[in-house]
C-alpha cells in the first residue's frame, strides 16, 4: 500500500505558512513505514527540533484505478478516518528554500498516525464534516471539509492520472489552519465531529 497526501488544500493554512495558492493539487507520498496505528505513541526523533501536527481527514481507497473520472471517483473510496501528517518543519523549510523534495520532512518513521476507518455511509454528508485536533486538551485546529480547495473526488481523479490507486491506499486530504509544534510529553487527540477517533502520546 501507499500513502498519498495533498498539501495546501485549505486557504487559511496556506496563508499561515506564507505559501501561494496552488492551481493544481500539490501531491506528496509517505512510505508505509510512516504509519502509526492503534493509538501507538510517537517517539520524537533527533533530526528535527520543530515537528508540527497537521490534522487531516483521510480516505481509504477500495478499488484499483487510473485516469479515474471525477464523476466516478466517489466509488473508489469506501471509508474515512482522521490522521496526523507530522511534518519536520525545519527540514521542510530547508528543502523548500532550495527547491528540494520533502520526502524526509514528511515521510519519517511514525509521521502518519491514523485512526480506524469508518464506513463513509455512516456520515450524513462527508462534504460538510467537522474535524479537529486538541493538544493537551486545548483545541488547536478546527476544519470542515466544505473548506477544501480540491474536494475528495478531484484529489482522487488528479492523483490517478499519474499514480495508479490500489485498494488499501490511504490519502491525506490536507490540513486546516492552526498547525503548531509538538513536544515530548504532549498528548494529541483528533476528532471527527464530536467523536474522538485518534490519540497520540509524544514520547
Ligand atoms: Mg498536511
Amino acid at each position: 500500500m501507499k500513502i498519498l497526501a495533498i498539501g495546501r488544500n485549505y486557504t487559511e493554512h496556506i496563508e499561515e505558512l506564507g505559501n501561494d495558492q496552488p492551481e493544481e493539487p500539490l501531491i506528496f507520498l509517505k512510505p508505509e513505514t510512516a504509519l502509526l496505528q492503534k493509538n501507538a505513541p510517537f517517539y520524537y526523533p533527533d533530526f528535527s527540533n520543530n515537528i508540527h501536527f497537521e490534522v487531516e481527514i483521510i480516505l481509504r481507497i477500495c478499488k484499483q484505478g487510473k485516469y479515474i473520472d471525477k464523476k466516478f471517483a466517489q466509488n473508489y473510496f469506501d471509508a474515512i478516518g482522521v490522521g496526523i501528517d507530522f511534518t519536520a518543519r525545519d527540514l521542510q523549510d530547508k528543502a523548500k528554500a532550495k527547491g528540494l523534495p520533502w520526502d524526509l520532512a514528511k515521510g519519517f518513521n511514525g509521521s502518519a498516525p491514523i485512526s480506524k476507518f469508518v464506513d463513509k455511509t455512516a456520515f450524513p454528508n462527508i462534504k460538510d464534516l467537522n474535524f479537529s485536533l486538541n493538544l493537551d486538551g486545548e483545541k488547536k485546529q478546527e476544519g470542515n471539509t466544505a473548506m477544501m480547495l480540491f474536494e475528495f473526488e478531484e484529489i482522487i481523479s488528479y492523483i490517478s492520472k499519474f499514480i495508479m490507486l490500489k485498494s488499501g491506499d490511504i490519502i491525506f486530504t490536507g490540513t486546516p489552519s492552526g498547525v503548531g509544534p509538538i513536544a515530548i510529553g504532549n498528548k494529541l487527540e483528533a476528532f471527527i465531529e464530536h467523536e474522538k477517533l485518534l490519540e497520540v502520546e509524544i514520547k
